[in-house]
């Protein structure tokens, strides 16, 4: 069977219509973050090199543009961190080459003190990095990085990047009830996030099934509260909301099981993502919660569904 590094477009609440591209294997990460989405990280490492070779990417990517596929963005993320593709840079070079479509890129920023990485990301349009924590103690509690990534090579990372890059940042501040999400907290980042300088901050939080238990989802009082703190530029992520047009697709079960591969969804994320309609969908679900593929999750008041765990 072909490997796929293509996948979607999927529903993003931040990029809408995202063409999503994945740089590492599952799951090759520097961080090992307690609300990641797709499990614990096994290895962390900060190496660099070319875990998936930019030929058989390229390939892929040509081959959706060739289909005439409909994106708001190409967005370089997937299955870990993609920094760590030592060829993010020709990547990005060469699908600007063949598109007009943005290319994105989304990052935990925790190789950014490298200016080898900096570099190679200044021909994307939009990079939207991560900051969790606002000093070393939160930063190990959340992301739990390799140990050569400390806070401060993190952040100046981040503020040396803003200097360099003449894109667009969309900065991501994901907040957890309990752990970094008072108004107190808010204060600590705003200063971080006053030299970052990004063009906009997302507020997120755990809405989906999380590495930890303990990763809790903050109320929505609760996110509008730190997010005024944070100002004019910040926003709490809205809720998708995909496109109403549905066609029939013969490779559904194939794009809706690489769709579940890099994130849990709502019925009504796969349905707007694969652009099939949700009664549809459903009769391709069933059969996969019943021969045990793939789960239910519950949380709160909404169903997701995701892979079988892996062991
Ligand atoms: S959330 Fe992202 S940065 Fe954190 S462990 Fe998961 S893949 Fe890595």
């Amino acid at each position: 069977m072909t490997e796929h590094f293509i996948y979607g477009p999927v529903p993003s609440r931040r990029l809408g219509h995202s063409l999503g591209v994945d740089l590492v294997p599952y799951k090759v990460c520097s961080y090992d973050c307690i609300y990641c989405q797709l499990g614990r990280t096994k290895a962390k490492t900060i190496e660099r090199k070319p875990y998936i070779p930019v030929g058989s990417i390229l390939d892929q990517v040509y081959q959706k543009l060739k289909e005439g596929v409909c994106a708001d963005y190409i967005t370089l993320a997937g299955s870990g961190e993609p920094t760590l593709n030592s060829e993010i840079g020709t990547l990005i070079h060469e699908i600007k080459k063949h598109t007009e479509i943005p290319v994105a890129v989304l990052t935990n920023g925790s190789l950014l003190g490298n200016s080898q990485v900096r570099e190679s990301m200044m021909e994307a349009d939009v990079v939207l990095p991560s900051l969790d924590a606002y000093d070393q103690q939160g930063f190990e509690a959340i992301n739990r990085p390799h140990p050569e990534i400390s806070f401060e090579t993190m952040v100046h990372g981040l503020v040396a990047f803003r200097k360099e890059y003449p894109g667009q940042i969309w900065l991501e501040v994901f907040i957890l009830d309990g752990i970094n999400a008072t108004e107190a907290d808010a204060i600590q980042f705003r200063d971080w996030i006053a030299r970052i300088n990004p063009q906009k901050i997302h507020i997120n939080t755990a809405v989906r099934p999380s590495a930890e238990a303990h990763a809790r989802q903050v109320s929505s009082e609760g996110m509008a509260r730190f997010c005024k703190i944070l100002g004019k530029e910040a926003e709490v992520i809205a809720p998708f909301r995909g496109s109403e047009k549905h066609e029939r697709r013969a490779n559904v079960e194939e794009d809706l099981l690489s769709l579940l591969a890099r994130r849990p969804c709502t019925l009504d994320d796969i349905s707007s993502g694969l652009t099939v309609h949700k009664n549809e969908v459903l009769k391709y679900l069933e059969p996969l919660v019943r021969n045990h593929t793939i789960d239910m999750v519950k949380k709160g008041s909404v169903v997701y569904y995701q892979p079988k765990k892996r062991q």
